[in-house]
């Protein structure tokens, strides 16, 4: 027992990065086993309607075989590793559960011996979840970049919703701080998972009981302030992401400062660029929710957003002919 506590507080202090974990929406019902994901939004933070909801955050493991350099999980990082089986991290999500402790399971993971060895213990926890403890609660898994199609698909048809971090805006920040990684491991799944929802969709039309397939989305997760790129390079990207996958959500990560060693990051003590993530959200939702353009609030002449005012007002300032 003590060694799961261990485990619990390793797992869940490295999950707490991970900011991509808001807003449900899913409409997974229960059919005769514990909970209701459609009830239930996803934890540690606040819904639209000011309902607080919480969630199982954790790693399944923080061993892993990269070395991104913004990360706390990153294989140089002196860090205590631990590992959960597949059983405890059942076992966890159910008597936290029943004791109404959480409303869902946020599930990540450090990537150890390869992708698919990895994914494919996910794939046996949402798995069991489902079919064995008959939990119908939230689940949020990450897809683990590199893992194969097979693995990605069966997941999806078990789990709310699916992300994956693009991590760094660009493949030029990416290459400055994780060289292992590059940004077409993102979208090849993301791709993967939005065909299979879209083609799930139309099926559905079809047949009169609906397969579930990440019924609550994609989304993905972007740190920022960690390299150079402006408000419109990051912007641009999302707006592309949103198009092209049919996120539901992307989310602006602000860099908190974790290693000492590397001299591209911004150094410890620095402050993470809180006012700069919620201007980001604020165009975020200028984009989705009131129809403005990308161009008309960020542009390569305008390419920083200003953080004494939000994007509104600042676009409004630039436009004094729209009021006349
Ligand atoms: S692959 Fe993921 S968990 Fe591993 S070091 Fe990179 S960001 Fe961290």
């Amino acid at each position: 027992m003590e060694r799961i506590e261990e485990k619990l507080r390793i797992l869940a202090d490295a999950a707490k990065y991970d900011v991509s974990c808001s807003s449900s929406g899913s409409k997974r019902k229960n059919e005769g086993g514990i909970g209701d994901a459609s009830a239930s939004g996803i934890c540690h933070t606040y819904t639209e309607d000011g309902r607080c909801v919480s969630l199982l955050k954790i790693l399944l493991t923080n061993h892993c075989i990269y070395d991104c350099a913004f990360c706390v999980s990153r294989r140089s990082n002196d860090v205590k590793r631990a590992a959960f089986t597949v059983e405890e991290v059942v076992e966890l999500t159910m008597n936290f559960y029943r004791r109404n402790y959480i409303e869902g399971l946020f599930l990540s993971s450090g990537i150890f011996k390869n992708a698919d060895y990895t994914m494919e213990r996910l794939l046996r926890i949402v798995k069991k979840l489902r079919l064995e403890e008959k939990y119908h609660g939230y689940i949020h898994l990450k897809t683990i970049p590199g893992a194969s199609e097979e693995l990605i698909k069966e997941a999806g048809m078990y789990v709310d919703r699916m992300s994956i971090n693009l991590e760094l805006p660009s493949e030029e920040g990416l290459k400055l701080v994780a060289p292992e990684k590059n940004h077409d491991s993102v979208r090849k799944p993301m791709a993967f998972v939005d065909q299979t929802i879209q083609e799930i969709k139309q099926e559905s039309a079809l047949i009169k009981k609906k397969p579930l397939f990440v019924p609550a989305g994609q989304s993905t997760q972007m740190v920022i302030g960690a390299t150079p790129e402006n408000d419109y390079q990051i912007m641009k990207v999302a707006d592309e992401f949103y198009k092209s996958y049919h996120l539901k959500r992307v989310y602006y990560s602000g860099y908190i400062p974790i290693n000492a060693q590397n001299k591209n990051l911004p150094q410890i003590g620095s402050t993470p660029p809180l006012v700069r993530e919620n201007r980001l959200y604020q165009t975020d939702w200028l984009l989705r929710f009131y129809d403005f353009q990308l161009e008309e609030i960020l542009n390569p002449e305008h390419s920083r957003l200003d953080l004494e005012i939000d994007p509104k007002l600042s676009w409004a300032l630039r436009n004094p002919h729209c009021f006349l």
